[in-house]
Protein backbone atom coordinates (compact mmCIF):
# COMPACT_ATOMS: atom_id res chain seq x y z
CA UNK A 1 0.00 0.00 0.00
CA UNK A 2 1.35 3.31 -1.26
CA UNK A 3 1.23 6.50 0.37
CA UNK A 4 -0.95 9.83 -0.41
CA UNK A 5 -0.33 13.22 0.56
CA UNK A 6 -2.97 15.71 -0.02
CA UNK A 7 -1.92 18.96 -0.43
CA UNK A 8 -4.19 22.14 -0.23
CA UNK A 9 -2.78 25.84 -1.01
CA UNK A 10 -5.12 28.30 1.62
CA UNK A 11 -5.39 31.81 0.73
CA UNK A 12 -8.05 33.72 3.77
CA UNK A 13 -9.69 30.50 3.46
CA UNK A 14 -11.09 30.78 7.44
CA UNK A 15 -14.81 29.78 6.24
CA UNK A 16 -14.25 26.70 3.96
CA UNK A 17 -11.49 25.18 5.92
CA UNK A 18 -13.31 23.45 9.08
CA UNK A 19 -16.14 22.29 6.22
CA UNK A 20 -12.98 21.25 4.06
CA UNK A 21 -11.11 19.57 6.35
CA UNK A 22 -14.03 17.68 7.86
CA UNK A 23 -15.23 15.99 4.37
CA UNK A 24 -11.10 15.44 3.23
CA UNK A 25 -10.54 13.80 6.57
CA UNK A 26 -13.53 11.20 5.97
CA UNK A 27 -12.51 10.84 2.58
CA UNK A 28 -8.95 9.82 3.68
CA UNK A 29 -10.29 7.60 6.46
CA UNK A 30 -12.45 5.26 4.14
CA UNK A 31 -9.96 5.02 1.61
CA UNK A 32 -7.44 3.96 4.86
CA UNK A 33 -10.12 1.52 6.00
CA UNK A 34 -10.59 -0.15 2.60
CA UNK A 35 -6.96 -0.56 2.09
CA UNK A 36 -6.19 1.59 -0.64
CA UNK A 37 -4.01 3.50 0.77
CA UNK A 38 -1.14 3.39 3.68
CA UNK A 39 -2.12 4.51 7.08
CA UNK A 40 0.79 6.95 6.45
CA UNK A 41 -1.49 9.57 4.19
CA UNK A 42 -1.68 12.69 5.48
CA UNK A 43 -3.64 16.03 4.76
CA UNK A 44 -1.12 19.19 4.54
CA UNK A 45 -2.51 22.49 4.28
CA UNK A 46 -0.69 25.24 2.44
CA UNK A 47 -1.31 28.68 4.41
CA UNK A 48 -0.11 31.31 1.26
CA UNK A 49 -0.17 34.00 3.60
CA UNK A 50 -3.67 34.65 4.66
CA UNK A 51 -4.21 38.03 6.64
CA UNK A 52 -7.50 35.73 7.77
CA UNK A 53 -7.69 32.96 10.58
CA UNK A 54 -6.38 30.40 8.44
CA UNK A 55 -3.20 29.58 9.73
CA UNK A 56 -4.80 29.51 13.49
CA UNK A 57 -7.43 27.00 11.95
CA UNK A 58 -4.85 24.93 11.02
CA UNK A 59 -2.97 24.80 14.03
CA UNK A 60 -5.58 23.63 15.67
CA UNK A 61 -6.50 20.83 13.23
CA UNK A 62 -2.81 19.30 13.73
CA UNK A 63 -3.53 19.66 17.43
CA UNK A 64 -6.41 17.89 17.73
CA UNK A 65 -5.54 15.40 14.56
CA UNK A 66 -2.10 15.07 13.84
CA UNK A 67 -3.64 13.34 10.11
CA UNK A 68 -3.50 17.66 9.77
CA UNK A 69 -0.39 18.74 8.48
CA UNK A 70 0.58 22.67 8.09
CA UNK A 71 2.73 24.63 5.79
CA UNK A 72 3.07 28.05 6.49
CA UNK A 73 5.08 30.30 3.49
CA UNK A 74 6.53 33.76 5.19
CA UNK A 75 4.34 35.31 2.79
CA UNK A 76 1.63 35.65 -0.25
CA UNK A 77 3.29 34.35 -3.42
CA UNK A 78 0.38 33.15 -5.46
CA UNK A 79 -1.46 30.20 -5.39
CA UNK A 80 0.84 28.40 -7.85
CA UNK A 81 3.98 29.08 -5.76
CA UNK A 82 1.68 28.18 -2.85
CA UNK A 83 0.92 24.67 -4.26
CA UNK A 84 4.66 24.01 -5.23
CA UNK A 85 5.69 24.96 -2.05
CA UNK A 86 3.67 21.67 -0.32
CA UNK A 87 3.94 19.54 -3.33
CA UNK A 88 8.31 20.04 -1.90
CA UNK A 89 7.85 20.41 1.41
CA UNK A 90 6.27 16.90 2.06
CA UNK A 91 6.83 14.83 -1.45
CA UNK A 92 9.68 12.97 0.53
CA UNK A 93 7.76 11.70 2.76
CA UNK A 94 5.52 9.74 0.43
CA UNK A 95 4.73 8.00 -2.90
CA UNK A 96 2.11 10.45 -4.51
CA UNK A 97 0.19 13.50 -4.08
CA UNK A 98 -2.95 14.86 -4.88
CA UNK A 99 -3.34 18.82 -5.22
CA UNK A 100 -6.77 20.40 -4.72
CA UNK A 101 -8.67 23.41 -3.95
CA UNK A 102 -9.64 24.82 -0.77
CA UNK A 103 -13.53 25.41 -1.42
CA UNK A 104 -13.59 21.84 -2.06
CA UNK A 105 -15.00 22.99 -6.19
CA UNK A 106 -13.20 19.86 -7.38
CA UNK A 107 -15.43 16.46 -6.39
CA UNK A 108 -13.69 15.08 -3.89
CA UNK A 109 -14.68 11.45 -5.04
CA UNK A 110 -12.44 11.84 -8.16
CA UNK A 111 -9.75 11.04 -6.04
CA UNK A 112 -10.72 7.11 -5.79
CA UNK A 113 -10.09 7.16 -9.74
CA UNK A 114 -6.85 8.79 -9.51
CA UNK A 115 -5.53 6.68 -6.84
CA UNK A 116 -6.70 3.80 -9.23
CA UNK A 117 -4.82 4.59 -12.41
CA UNK A 118 -1.76 5.60 -9.97
CA UNK A 119 -1.92 1.69 -9.21
CA UNK A 120 -2.20 0.83 -12.73
CA UNK A 121 0.87 2.74 -13.58
CA UNK A 122 0.09 6.62 -13.89
CA UNK A 123 2.53 8.79 -12.56
CA UNK A 124 0.56 11.92 -13.67
CA UNK A 125 -3.53 11.53 -13.31
CA UNK A 126 -5.15 15.16 -14.09
CA UNK A 127 -8.69 15.96 -13.19
CA UNK A 128 -10.24 17.16 -15.78
CA UNK A 129 -13.92 19.10 -15.50
CA UNK A 130 -16.73 17.98 -17.79
CA UNK A 131 -19.21 20.38 -16.82
CA UNK A 132 -18.92 24.26 -15.90
CA UNK A 133 -22.56 24.62 -15.00
CA UNK A 134 -21.87 26.30 -11.65
CA UNK A 135 -19.37 29.04 -13.32
CA UNK A 136 -20.52 32.02 -14.16
CA UNK A 137 -21.52 31.94 -18.21
CA UNK A 138 -18.50 34.98 -18.61
CA UNK A 139 -16.04 32.71 -16.28
CA UNK A 140 -16.85 29.83 -18.59
CA UNK A 141 -16.27 31.73 -21.75
CA UNK A 142 -12.94 33.32 -20.66
CA UNK A 143 -11.80 30.18 -19.58
CA UNK A 144 -12.72 28.71 -22.66
CA UNK A 145 -10.99 30.96 -24.73
CA UNK A 146 -7.85 31.05 -22.69
CA UNK A 147 -7.29 27.27 -23.07
CA UNK A 148 -8.07 27.90 -26.98
CA UNK A 149 -5.59 30.91 -27.00
CA UNK A 150 -2.51 29.06 -25.02
CA UNK A 151 -2.97 26.06 -27.44
CA UNK A 152 -2.39 28.75 -30.63
CA UNK A 153 0.12 30.56 -28.86
CA UNK A 154 2.50 27.13 -28.31
CA UNK A 155 1.54 26.04 -24.83
CA UNK A 156 0.77 22.36 -24.49
CA UNK A 157 -1.69 22.59 -21.22
CA UNK A 158 -4.56 20.00 -20.51
CA UNK A 159 -8.33 21.46 -21.59
CA UNK A 160 -10.08 22.03 -18.59
CA UNK A 161 -7.84 20.88 -15.99
CA UNK A 162 -6.40 23.19 -13.55
CA UNK A 163 -4.55 22.13 -10.76
CA UNK A 164 -6.31 19.11 -9.01
CA UNK A 165 -3.82 16.35 -10.05
CA UNK A 166 -2.01 13.35 -8.67
CA UNK A 167 1.34 12.95 -9.43
CA UNK A 168 3.87 10.44 -8.52
CA UNK A 169 7.02 10.69 -6.46
CA UNK A 170 9.08 10.78 -9.49
CA UNK A 171 7.08 12.79 -11.30
CA UNK A 172 7.68 15.11 -8.15
CA UNK A 173 11.38 14.66 -8.52
CA UNK A 174 11.02 15.66 -11.94
CA UNK A 175 9.24 18.91 -11.70
CA UNK A 176 11.95 19.90 -8.90
CA UNK A 177 14.53 19.95 -11.13
CA UNK A 178 12.59 22.45 -13.48
CA UNK A 179 14.69 25.34 -12.19
CA UNK A 180 12.44 28.21 -13.41
CA UNK A 181 11.35 30.92 -11.58
CA UNK A 182 8.44 32.14 -13.50
CA UNK A 183 6.85 28.63 -12.88
CA UNK A 184 3.37 27.74 -14.20
CA UNK A 185 2.72 24.39 -13.40
CA UNK A 186 -0.13 23.41 -15.65
CA UNK A 187 2.15 23.98 -18.36
CA UNK A 188 5.03 22.63 -16.84
CA UNK A 189 3.60 19.40 -15.57
CA UNK A 190 2.88 17.87 -19.21
CA UNK A 191 6.57 18.16 -20.12
CA UNK A 192 7.91 15.93 -17.24
CA UNK A 193 6.59 13.12 -19.10
CA UNK A 194 6.03 9.37 -17.90
CA UNK A 195 2.74 7.58 -18.26
CA UNK A 196 -0.58 10.04 -17.56
CA UNK A 197 -4.14 9.88 -17.75
CA UNK A 198 -7.53 11.80 -16.94
CA UNK A 199 -9.84 11.62 -14.51
CA UNK A 200 -13.70 13.94 -15.64
CA UNK A 201 -15.47 15.32 -12.85
CA UNK A 202 -18.14 17.65 -12.47
CA UNK A 203 -16.78 21.16 -10.70
CA UNK A 204 -19.56 22.48 -7.82
CA UNK A 205 -20.20 25.52 -6.32
CA UNK A 206 -17.22 26.79 -4.37
CA UNK A 207 -18.34 25.90 -0.20
CA UNK A 208 -17.48 29.22 1.34
CA UNK A 209 -15.70 32.48 1.14
CA UNK A 210 -15.26 33.90 -2.17
CA UNK A 211 -13.21 33.52 -5.34
CA UNK A 212 -9.82 34.50 -5.03
CA UNK A 213 -8.80 35.17 -8.89
CA UNK A 214 -11.08 38.08 -9.16
CA UNK A 215 -10.67 39.18 -12.96
CA UNK A 216 -7.47 41.20 -12.87
CA UNK A 217 -5.72 37.97 -11.60
CA UNK A 218 -7.02 35.72 -14.07
CA UNK A 219 -5.42 37.97 -16.51
CA UNK A 220 -2.51 38.18 -15.12
CA UNK A 221 -2.67 34.13 -14.47
CA UNK A 222 -3.29 34.24 -18.73
CA UNK A 223 -0.49 36.15 -19.34
CA UNK A 224 1.91 34.67 -17.00
CA UNK A 225 0.91 31.41 -18.49
CA UNK A 226 1.57 32.46 -22.00
CA UNK A 227 4.94 34.43 -22.02
CA UNK A 228 6.16 31.71 -19.18
CA UNK A 229 5.91 29.09 -21.38
CA UNK A 230 6.72 30.04 -25.28
CA UNK A 231 8.11 32.48 -27.38
CA UNK A 232 5.45 32.31 -29.78
CA UNK A 233 4.19 35.42 -29.70
CA UNK A 234 7.54 36.87 -30.43
CA UNK A 235 7.57 34.51 -33.79
CA UNK A 236 4.16 36.29 -34.33
CA UNK A 237 5.07 39.19 -34.21
CA UNK A 238 8.08 38.52 -36.32
CA UNK A 239 6.28 37.34 -39.45
CA UNK A 240 3.64 40.62 -39.30
CA UNK A 241 6.83 42.54 -39.19
CA UNK A 242 7.91 40.64 -42.00
CA UNK A 243 4.29 41.57 -44.12
CA UNK A 244 4.02 44.96 -43.11
CA UNK A 245 7.87 45.39 -44.42
CA UNK A 246 7.00 43.98 -47.69
CA UNK A 247 3.62 45.94 -47.94
CA UNK A 248 5.74 48.91 -47.28
CA UNK A 249 7.65 48.38 -50.37
CA UNK A 250 4.91 47.70 -52.21
CA UNK A 251 3.47 51.53 -50.96
CA UNK A 252 6.65 52.29 -51.91
CA UNK A 253 6.75 51.41 -55.70
CA UNK A 254 3.21 52.62 -55.57
CA UNK A 255 3.75 56.33 -55.27
CA UNK A 256 6.71 56.44 -56.79
CA UNK A 257 4.97 55.24 -60.00
CA UNK A 258 2.03 57.92 -58.76
CA UNK A 259 4.68 60.84 -59.01
CA UNK A 260 6.56 59.89 -62.09
CA UNK A 261 2.67 60.20 -63.59
CA UNK A 262 2.28 63.35 -62.25
CA UNK A 263 -0.24 63.04 -59.70
CA UNK A 264 1.56 63.68 -55.80
CA UNK A 265 -1.18 65.63 -54.29
CA UNK A 266 -3.08 62.57 -53.03
CA UNK A 267 -1.39 60.73 -50.16
CA UNK A 268 -1.89 62.53 -47.08
CA UNK A 269 -4.30 60.18 -45.44
CA UNK A 270 -2.40 57.34 -46.32
CA UNK A 271 0.88 58.83 -44.91
CA UNK A 272 -0.87 59.79 -41.52
CA UNK A 273 -2.47 56.33 -41.35
CA UNK A 274 0.80 54.51 -41.98
CA UNK A 275 2.89 56.30 -39.39
CA UNK A 276 0.21 55.05 -36.26
CA UNK A 277 0.27 52.02 -37.70
CA UNK A 278 3.93 51.49 -37.95
CA UNK A 279 4.10 53.73 -34.67
CA UNK A 280 1.49 50.99 -32.87
CA UNK A 281 3.09 48.26 -34.54
CA UNK A 282 6.79 48.86 -33.01
CA UNK A 283 5.28 50.04 -29.58
CA UNK A 284 3.49 46.53 -29.09
CA UNK A 285 6.82 44.26 -30.72
CA UNK A 286 9.24 46.33 -28.09
CA UNK A 287 6.57 45.72 -25.53
CA UNK A 288 6.19 41.88 -25.64
CA UNK A 289 10.34 42.01 -26.53
CA UNK A 290 10.32 43.90 -23.51
CA UNK A 291 8.54 41.39 -21.54
CA UNK A 292 10.24 38.60 -22.49
CA UNK A 293 13.69 40.24 -21.68
CA UNK A 294 11.79 41.28 -18.03
CA UNK A 295 11.64 37.36 -17.42
CA UNK A 296 15.25 37.00 -18.06
CA UNK A 297 16.23 38.89 -15.68
CA UNK A 298 13.69 37.85 -13.40
CA UNK A 299 15.52 34.07 -14.25
CA UNK A 300 19.20 35.20 -13.71
CA UNK A 301 17.80 36.69 -10.42
CA UNK A 302 17.28 33.26 -9.12
CA UNK A 303 14.73 34.71 -6.72
CA UNK A 304 13.61 31.40 -4.37
CA UNK A 305 10.22 30.62 -5.21
CA UNK A 306 8.68 30.18 -1.89
CA UNK A 307 10.09 30.61 1.83
CA UNK A 308 8.39 28.12 4.52
CA UNK A 309 8.13 29.83 7.64
CA UNK A 310 6.89 26.42 9.15
CA UNK A 311 6.07 23.02 8.99
CA UNK A 312 3.70 21.15 11.18
CA UNK A 313 4.39 17.28 10.84
CA UNK A 314 4.11 13.95 13.42
CA UNK A 315 7.52 14.65 14.71
CA UNK A 316 7.56 17.74 16.64
N1 LIG B 1 -4.99 30.57 -3.40
C1 LIG B 1 -3.71 30.71 -2.85
N2 LIG B 1 -3.06 31.91 -2.99
C2 LIG B 1 -3.60 32.97 -3.67
C3 LIG B 1 -4.89 32.80 -4.26
C4 LIG B 1 -5.55 31.59 -4.12
O1 LIG B 1 -3.18 29.79 -2.24
O2 LIG B 1 -2.95 34.01 -3.75
C5 LIG B 1 -5.70 29.28 -3.25
C6 LIG B 1 -7.10 29.36 -2.68
O3 LIG B 1 -7.08 29.36 -1.26
C7 LIG B 1 -7.77 28.12 -3.23
C8 LIG B 1 -7.08 27.96 -4.59
O4 LIG B 1 -5.89 28.74 -4.55
O5 LIG B 1 -7.50 26.97 -2.46
C9 LIG B 1 -7.96 28.38 -5.75
O6 LIG B 1 -8.48 29.67 -5.54
P1 LIG B 1 -10.01 30.03 -5.84
O7 LIG B 1 -10.89 28.89 -5.46
O8 LIG B 1 -10.32 31.33 -5.19
O9 LIG B 1 -9.99 30.21 -7.42
P2 LIG B 1 -11.20 29.90 -8.44
O10 LIG B 1 -11.68 28.52 -8.14
O11 LIG B 1 -12.23 30.94 -8.19
O12 LIG B 1 -10.55 30.02 -9.79
MG1 LIG C 1 -12.25 27.81 -6.43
Amino acid sequence: MDTLYLVIPCYNEEAALPETSRQLRLKMSSLIESGVISSRSRIVFVNDGSDDRTWEIIEQLHREDSFFQGVKLSRNKGHQNALLAGLMTVKSKCDMIISLDADLQDDIDAIDEMVEKYYNGCDIVYGVRNARDTDTAFKRKTAEFYYKAMNILGADIVYNHADYRLMSKRALDGLESFDEVNLFLRGVVPMIGYKSDKVYYARKERLAGESKYPLKKMLAFAWEGITSLSIKPIRMIMTLGSIIFLVSIIMLIYSVIRYATGSTITGWTSTVVSIWAIGGLQLLAIGIIGEYIGKVYLETKQRPKFIVESYLDDNE
